[in-house]
């Protein structure tokens, strides 16, 4: 039996999680819950997967969430102990009883606490993409060092480590990951200085978080995973290729270095990546569509257009770069989505406080955790005096 610490429990990808252990309750025990804000979900989901340990961002989620139980009608002697902050967050996912951690917290607060289970030696299926993104060198060292088990979960990488078990790593070629191209796949690069928030949220094949989603329309979620793929299975940005796939049904495909290409396909539902990260080495059937092979179908694919997507570009540079340019990418582009979503910039805009705070922010080569937090607020800070610069009057 495993026992799961998850981090983001109540976000997408944490509910796909708490409905494999759902399914799957002789296999799986839940030692902590941990949430940001959303304590109306926690506490429906403490209710019903009674976790050791709830812990959530802030004092004042804290009180709400206690409010709640004590309304819920489970009896006190039932609750789990219940933290806030940043040090309850390592406290559970570095925790003795605790065998394998679901890291899938948006943005840098899950880092220190995804990165400590590392430490231990942990099994982390990891979703959260600033964990490599901003801190790929340190964690893949502690990966190294410690023996911990680091199984992706975001669906490209998840098929990519599918794939790479059919081989040797010394003869693998190069990498592709796809990308569904988002919904201005067809959209005249012209008219994108126009879209709507409500346009960019509106993803063609995947439900997923706000942050993401948005990413995914700039095609940066595409960037953000070819920075990840070159840590996790020690590529070369140039090993790395992005292809549009529209029905994102094939996630990754490995080419061998006699020209053989092995995709990995499968329905687009999170629970298969998520299951797979658990279940590893093993398989168990899961609770997803299978593909229906009697129905005919297409499937495409073509190269992505740079000139169309300018963040996906920035993202092979920043990690040819390296040191702290992708965390800084990672952190302005955050920043920027944020003011996007709240239409003080333009979808346009987005790419341009990108780029202008990755010009003015000094490369630094960070050796600590706390470090490479204090480079992502920094790169904070300047992007988000560049948003108030560039905000569209209302
Ligand atoms: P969501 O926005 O749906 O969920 C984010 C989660 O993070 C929520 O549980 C939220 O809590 C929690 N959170 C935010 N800030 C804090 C904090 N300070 N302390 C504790 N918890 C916090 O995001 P997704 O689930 O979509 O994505 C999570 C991560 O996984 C992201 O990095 C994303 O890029 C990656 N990913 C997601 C995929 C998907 O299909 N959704 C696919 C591949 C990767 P609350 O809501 O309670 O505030």
């Amino acid at each position: 039996m495993r026992t799961l610490t998850v981090l983001g429990s109540t976000g997408s990808i944490g509910t796909n999680t708490l409905d494999v252990v759902r399914r799957n309750r002789q296999l799986y025990r839940i030692y902590a819950l941990v949430a940001g804000r959303n304590v109306e979900t926690l506490a429906k989901q403490i209710v019903e997967f009674r976790p050791q340990v709830a812990a959530v961002a802030t004092p004042e989620a804290l009180a709400r969430l206690t409010e709640l139980l004590e309304s819920s009608g489970l009896p006190r002697a039932e609750w789990p102990e219940l933290l806030a902050g940043a040090a309850a967050r390592i406290q559970v996912s570095s925790a003795g009883e605790v065998d394998t951690v679901i890291s899938a917290i948006v943005g840098v607060a899950g880092l220190p606490a995804t990165y400590e289970a590392i430490r231990r030696g942990k099994r982390v299926g990891l979703a959260s993409k600033e964990v490599l993104v901003c801190s790929g060198k340190l964690v893949m060292e502690a990966v190294r060092a410690f023996g911990a088990e680091l199984v992706p979960v975001d669906s490209e990488h998840n098929g990519a480590h599918q794939c790479l078990r059919a081989g040797n790593r010394e003869q693998v070629a190069r990498l592709i990951l796809t990308a569904s191209g988002g919904p201005f796949r067809e959209t005249p690069v012209e008219a994108l200085a126009s879209v709507t928030p409500a346009q960019a949220l509106n993803h063609p094949t995947w439900r997923m978080g706000n942050r993401i989603t948005i990413d995914s329309a700039t095609m940066m979620n595409k960037g953000l995973e070819v920075i990840e793929a070159c840590w996790l299975f020690d590529f070369t940005p140039s090993q790395v290729g992005v292809v549009i796939h529209p029905q994102s049904t094939v996630h990754a495909m490995i080419e061998y270095t006699d020209g053989s290409v092995l995709a990995q396909i499968a329905a687009t539902d999170m629970r298969m990546p998520i299951q797979y990260a658990l279940t590893y080495p093993e398989r168990a059937e899961a609770p997803v569509p299978k593909i229906d092979w009697n129905q005919a179908r297409r499937w495409e694919f073509f190269p992505p257009d740079m000139r169309k997507f300018p963040l996906l570009r920035l993202a092979y540079e920043c990690q040819e770069i390296g040191g702290s340019a992708a965390c800084t990418l990672n952190a302005a582009d955050e920043i920027a989505v944020e003011a996007f979503l709240q239409e003080k910039i333009g979808f346009l805009g987005i790419h341009e406080v990108v780029s202008e705070c990755l010009s003015k922010m000094p490369v630094r080569w960070p050796r600590s955790v706390e470090e490479v937090l204090e480079i992502d607020a920094e790169s904070r800070r300047v992007a988000r005096e560049l948003t108030v610069h560039r905000a569209v009057p209302a």
